[in-house]
This record gives C-alpha cells, sequence and structure tokens, in this order.
C-alpha cells in the first residue's frame, strides 16, 4: 500500500504518493494533470487499467472525484485507498482483475487542493471551497469571522449569556444547550455565535455576512445553473472556476465514462439524482437502474441510497441546483452519486427513519438540524465522551472577548467530529466504497466482436462480424444518454492492406445499440422471449487477392473498441 489511511496528505505528499504509484504499477497506472487550481495546483487524474489489454480511452469507464469542498479530505483518503486496491490486488482479486482488464478507472483524489492545504495547514482554515475572494474582492465590511480567537487550535462556538436568547442549558446535562419553551421568561438564556471575531462591531447589531471566500464549486457546474441572486457560492457563470472547468471538459471529452461517483463528507449516504424534481420525471428504465446500482451500494457500505430530490432537501421548497451529479447525468446519461461519507449521528446511535434491518429509508439529517428528539443530543453528546474521550463536545470554558466581553467558548468541535471521521475511525469509513466503485466498472457494457470468413469463389470472399454486448447495461448505458443523443450506435469498419473492392456491404457502417440483460425481470412465468438484442451483425462480400489482411474495427461511443485481424 503505497498511500496512508490513518492521516491526511498535504499535496505535496499526495503528488509524490501519485507519481510513485504510477512508477510502481507503470503497466496499470498513469498520472497526468486535467487543470490548474486557482492557486495554479494541478488537479491530478489517476488513470487505471490494464495498458496491455488496450488504451484507457477504448474501455468503458467509471469517474471517482473527491475533495472539491476544501475541509472534506476524507474522500481523498477513500479514493487513494481505491488505488491502491485496484493495483495491489491486480492478479490477486478475481473482480478487480476483470475490472482493470476490461475496464478504465478515471481518479481524481483532489479537486479542490487550494482549500485542501488551507484545512491541512499547520494553523488551519475552514472555507466551503475555492480560495479565489467571491463575490467581492476584499474583506467582508462587518459581520462575524470565523477564527480561533482563544487560541485552543479548534473553532467551537462562542456562548453569550443574554435574557433575550433563545437557548438555555439542558436540565439533566447542563453542558447541553436546548430552544427556551415558547411561552418561557425570566430564566437564564444564551445566544450562540460561531468562535470568531466581530468586525465593525456595534453592541446591538449583528450580522452573519457572507464570507470572503463565497464560492461553492458544486453550485459552479452547468446542470440546471443558477446565479448568485438564486443561490449563494454558484459564481458568476456556469465553469467560471478552473477546478469545475477542469472536470467538465475532462468528461465531456471522455465519453466513455459510464458511471460517475463524486466523494464528498458528511451524513452517511449515497445520493442520487435529481435534486431538482421528483423521480418520474427521469425515465423508468434509469431509474430502476439506479435503484439496482443503490440496492448494491447499500449492501456493501451500510449507507442508505437516496434520492435528492425527495430524501434530501434542506427546505421542502428549495431544491440546489449546479452540482456535478445532476450535470452528469442529466446531460450525458451518466449514473451519477454523490457519496456523503462519515455519519456522527449513526455513530451514536441515532437510527431514526432507518431501517437497519431492511436497510431502507434515511435518518434525515437534512431536516434533523430543524427538528429532533433531544434525546439524541444526550446520544451524541455520550459518543463524544466514550467514543472520543471528550474530544468532540468541549465544557463551556470562560473567556474575555475582544469585542464581546465575558463569555464563554466550548460545544461541538464540528471540523473534528462531524467533518471528516476523526484518524481512528478514518479506515473503518472509508475502505468500504472500494468494491462499489468496482462492481459498477464490471456492470458496463462489455463488447465482443467474432469474424468469420467463408471463400466464396476466386478472388471473393464474404466476411461476417458479430458484435455482442456480453455486460449488463445496455451499450448506451441508460435512455437519458439516448435521449441527449450523446452514444451513436455501434461502427463497423473494415480495412486492408491491398487493394479491396465492395460487392456488398459499406466499408463503415454504424449498427445500432445492443442491449445487456439488466432490465429483464425477475419472474419467469412463461412470458420470456430472450431475443438476441445484445448482438448485432455486420456482413461484406468484397474481391480481394488471396492472402489479403483485413481488419474489422469495432467502435463504440460507451461500450469500447475491439478489433480482429483475419487473412483470406
Ligand atoms: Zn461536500
Amino acid at each position: 500500500m503505497i498511500f496512508p489511511t490513518n492521516r491526511y496528505v498535504r499535496f505535496d505528499e499526495l503528488t509524490k504518493l501519485l507519481f510513485q504509484l504510477a512508477e510502481t504499477y507503470p503497466n496499470l497506472v498513469d498520472v497526468g494533470s486535467i487543470g490548474k487550481s486557482y492557486e495554479g495546483r494541478d488537479i491530478w487524474c489517476a488513470t487505471v487499467t490494464d495498458k496491455s489489454t488496450g488504451s484507457a480511452t477504448d474501455k468503458p469507464a467509471v469517474w471517482c472525484d473527491a475533495n472539491i469542498h476544501a475541509t472534506e479530505v476524507s474522500p481523498t483518503t477513500a479514493l487513494t485507498y481505491l488505488l491502491d486496491q485496484l493495483t495491489t490486488l491486480y492478479g490477486i482479486d478475481e473482480d478487480i482483475t476483470r475490472a482493470v482488464r476490461t475496464k478504465t478507472f478515471y481518479v481524481i483524489p483532489r479537486v479542490n487542493p487550494d482549500g485542501a492545504e488551507l484545512f491541512l495547514a499547520d494553523s488551519p482554515e475552514a472555507i466551503r471551497s475555492s480560495t479565489r475572494p467571491y463575490p467581492f474582492d476584499d474583506e467582508p465590511l462587518s459581520g462575524l469571522k470565523r477564527e480561533d480567537v482563544d487560541g485552543n487550535g479548534r473553532l467551537l462556538q462562542m456562548r453569550i449569556s443574554d435574557p433575550d436568547g433563545p437557548w438555555k442549558c439542558h436540565p439533566d446535562e447542563p453542558r447541553l444547550m436546548i430552544r427556551r419553551d415558547a411561552t418561557e421568561r425570566g430564566g437564564s438564556y444564551y445566544r450562540l455565535l460561531p468562535e470568531g471575531i466581530v468586525l465593525d462591531p456595534d453592541p446591538d447589531v449583528l450580522a452573519m455576512t457572507p464570507t470572503r471566500h463565497g464560492l461553492d464549486l458544486n453550485r459552479n457546474f452547468p446542470g440546471h445553473w443558477r446565479g448568485e441572486s438564486e443561490q449563494y457560492g454558484a459564481g458568476p457563470y456556469p465553469t467560471s472556476e478552473p477546478e469545475a472547468r477542469a472536470l467538465v471538459d475532462f468528461i465531456a471529452k471522455h465519453p466513455n465514462i459510464c458511471h460517475a461517483l463524486t466523494f464528498h463528507t458528511y451524513s452517511g449516504v449515497l445520493l442520487r439524482p435529481y435534486g431538482t424534481s421528483a423521480d418520474d420525471s427521469m425515465p423508468a428504465e434509469d431509474l430502476w437502474t439506479f435503484q439496482e446500482i443503490g440496492k448494491k451500494g447499500t449492501e456493501i457500505t451500510g449507507y442508505p441510497a437516496i434520492s435528492v430530490f425527495h430524501d434530501f432537501k434542506y427546505h421542502p421548497k428549495e431544491v440546489i441546483t449546479g452540482v456535478f451529479d445532476d450535470w452528469c447525468y442529466d446531460h450525458f446519461g451518466i449514473y451519477a452519486w454523490t457519496v456523503e461519507i462519515w455519519s456522527p449521528h449513526r455513530q451514536a446511535g441515532i437510527t431514526e427513519g432507518f431501517d437497519a434491518t431492511t436497510k431502507q429509508g434515511a435518518f434525515k439529517f437534512t431536516t434533523w438540524g430543524r427538528n429532533h428528539e433531544l434525546s439524541d443530543d444526550i446520544k451524541l453528546l455520550k459518543w463524544s465522551d466514550d467514543a472520543l474521550k471528550g474530544e468532540g463536545y468541549l465544557p463551556w470554558v470562560p473567556f474575555t472577548h475582544p469585542q464581546l466581553g465575558d463569555i464563554e467558548i466550548g460545544g461541538w468541535d464540528t471540523l473534528y467530529a462531524f467533518r471528516n471521521p476523526p484518524s481512528e475511525f478514518l479506515f473503518d469509513e472509508i475502505q468500504r466504497f472500494s468494491k462499489w466503485v468496482i462492481w459498477q466498472a464490471l456492470i458496463t457494457p462489455e463488447l465482443e466482436l467474432e469474424v468469420q470468413t467463408t471463400h466464396l469463389s476466386g478472388t471473393t470472399y464474404k466476411i461476417r462480424a458479430i458484435a455482442k454486448n456480453v455486460g449488463f447495461l445496455p451499450t448506451y448505458v441508460s435512455k437519458q444518454a439516448l435521449a441527449k443523443k450523446v452514444v451513436r450506435g455501434i461502427v463497423m469498419e473494415l480495412t486492408a492492406d491491398s487493394d479491396i473492392s465492395y460487392i456488398t456491404g459499406k466499408q463503415r457502417t454504424e449498427l445500432g445499440q445492443c442491449e445487456g440483460y439488466h432490465l429483464k425481470g425477475v419472474a419467469n412465468s412463461g412470458y420470456a422471449g430472450d431475443v438476441t438484442d445484445y448482438k448485432v451483425v455486420a456482413e461484406w462480400t468484397i474481391s480481394a487477392p488471396s492472402g489479403t489482411t483485413v481488419k474489422v474495427d469495432l467502435k463504440h461511443t460507451r461500450g469500447g473498441c475491439k478489433h480482429t485481424i483475419v487473412v483470406l
């Protein structure tokens, strides 16, 4: 194993290790830059495939990226672990060997190296995404700026005693803050604020102003993109940011990509499109395929697989747009998922809404923040005290704030406990995804080519080429890909090393799509009619001198390329 799984690597080490991987496995791995970040760091892509069985672009592919959001660094570890699995188990594990021989993996472990570098610095800074100032160049004029004001190395919360405050201490557990009752007056109340300094302080007016780093790269994709007035952080126009642009450019130029997974934190779910509309707006066949992929994902990872629109909205009337997975599916018919690694709630035993037996439904992370049982807070606190040895939820410590006076600092260290798995939980959490990624590679179309020649008479030969898709998914992969006209039918081409003439058939011909063996139903109730819709045939009658070498090329946008050579 080349990459560590118990700590996070910074950019220089990540770069060094990626090239070390390529040097160790020259027949399996290429590392290259697909673009540069705002600050000029390379966005590395490791391409994994057995080069002896064909080039990367001639095979169906799976895309995996991570760490588009600055602080979401455990996703990088999930992907470097995948790279280690694909290489060290090649030739040992049957599925991995088959996948690496017949498919391609494009793995981008760190989309946003600038933001990650800031977060992994000795004195960490946590921003949402890009380091490019947005929407304005200079510092905000007023408001609260997050900062480690007491210098204890953590970004916690500030508790300010205030008779108008909406919070009070939990009756059984005074460390915990709970909401004040609707009609309650005259107790000890508090306001809670993120730890930070106040810009342009006014004793009566405090607002949360937008941060200087207001971009969210995962709102900058072209799918249903909406600007700043409708959605905070989306950037001035789709793919305005070099990181999103690099991804869009690469995916658009690699039509062999059938599946895509983008790794984030946190909440412990596998999210699928659409985020903007209900399931019935998607072709039913694609929905069934998404559900089948999701079912396998839950079986392998233990994470529920859910629709963003139906199960992961923060506000019932608001949707999030311009995101990577919706764009991949909507524009290209790629089966794209957003994996949200790590669930502190599940760790703490909060499973409401999620059926552990059927693995159906989902703990409603998105609505939990607005409304949940007080017992959940106790569970989380107990988890911090026991499993995290008190490092998750810190006691309230008095502090004299330069602008706010006597306050207390404490509460959840969300960056430590919530944002990524703490290091002792890291390996267990990230090791679960490789198998699902490999399974998705294995269900892509798989083309085979068989060529038969018949000597009819003299210099006349009949050549028959049969292309078949022995894969699970059809060659077009999704109905959406067909609807968007991004996949062409199978093209067969005949070339020869001497002058030949065609009596029947064209030198180059388009034959249409091949079905897979998916979606055929599971009931054998007498209606099955297993026609050979997974095959197409091309036939030529040619006149050629004896001994001519004939090559038949088979090409498909997603299914890949194959060729066969025969001597007449
Ligand atoms: Zn994220």
